[in-house]
């Protein structure tokens, strides 16, 4: 029942090569991948090659609203006559593709605008998102933490975006489990927090909580030891987790040393301190990246913080008490 079959679907994103997974048994495929011809071949060729038929599959589950992974999903519904499932939290950047963007980009342009990222710069970030060829409307099945799709429960884990999902298809045996994890947990890249969906607030304690969320349930269930992520090949989980929590620590001490030698500053100002010139995609994932650090370090009363996040007046600040 649990048999899973990966695909390399190709190169969609930052995080590199995007993987696709079949669970010929149950019908279901999670991720599709990103959107167009190439994908879109080797997703089906690598749905044929586990035996299933394309009119066979029932249910796609996507991880979250990033068209890396939701790309292909109304293509592959609309194919086979399958349902798509997304967490309640994301299901409207599929379900409402075109109008969720349109609101998307806006909230995306005062984010960075609150995070001291100058005028030009935003109009050049907001300039270069272009819109995915993917329908306005496409309908989606919403889904909460605790849903169970022909087997797979669905684990809220927010944090890389709102309504980011894991999924765990349990099998016939007691323990015996397989744990798609998206974006929340990847082999060698450190998954986005603060730019990859400018919703989520706390964005660093929000991913922090749900690495051990993560972490709890694969040391109930040894089956979940083993992840299968949304980039690469499978990874082990404790110890992958780990490595990120360290990477965030570290960094977060790299933003408050910065603040202390330079402050006040404001997230640009800490993300170009820390990540050099940025263009493109970059701008947003890199003020997003430190202003989650500095809100983080807000939060447990080590710098302050002046302003807020809204946009409407000037950018927020953060400096360590004279
Ligand atoms: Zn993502
Ligand atoms: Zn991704």
């Amino acid at each position: 029942m649990n048999e899973s079959h990966r695909i390399d679907v190709s190169r969609g994103s930052l995080e590199g090569t995007n993987s696709a997974y079949v669970l010929p048994k149950r019908g279901v495929v999670v991720d599709p991948g990103p959107p167009g011809d190439d994908a879109w071949d080797r997703l089906v060729s690598g749905i044929e090659e586990t035996g299933l038929e394309l009119r066979d599959v029932s249910s796609v589950l996507v991880t979250h609203w990033h068209v890396d992974h939701a790309g292909l999903a109304p293509r592959l519904c609309e194919t086979s006559d399958a349902t798509l499932y997304l967490h309640e939290s994301d299901a409207a950047f599929v379900a409402d593709y075109a109008a969720a963007r349109r609101e998307r980009v806006d909230r995306d342009a005062r984010k960075l605008a609150a995070w001291g990222v100058p005028n030009e710069t935003v109009e050049s970030v907001v300039a270069g998102d272009r819109p995915s060829p993917m329908p306005d409307e496409y309908p989606v099945e919403s889904l909460v933490d605790g849903d169970t799709v022909v087997g797979v429960e669905t684990i809220h884990t927010p944090g890389h975006t709102l309504g980011h999902a894991a999924f765990v298809a349990h099998g016939d045996e007691r323990n015996d489990a397989t744990l798609f994890v998206g974006d929340a947990v990847l082999p060698t890249y450190t998954p986005n927090v603060g730019g990859s969906d400018t919703r989520v607030a706390d964005a660093l304690e929000t991913y922090q909580g749900t690495l051990s969320n993560l972490r709890e349930r694969a040391a109930a269930s040894r089956q979940t030891e083993t992840a299968h992520p949304g980039h690469g090949a499978e990874l082990s989980l404790g110890p992958r987790i780990d490595e990120i929590l360290t990477h965030h620590e570290i960094r977060t001490e790299r933003v408050y040393d910065c603040v202390e030698k330079r402050g006040p500053l404001t997230p640009w100002q800490v993300a170009t301190h820390l990540f050099g010139e940025m263009c493109g995609i970059h701008v947003k994932m890199g003020a997003g990246e430190a202003a989650a650090h500095l809100s983080a370090l807000a939060a447990a009363g080590r710098v302050e913080r002046v302003g807020d996040e809204s946009g409407d007046d000037e950018p927020v600040v953060y400096a360590t008490d004279p």
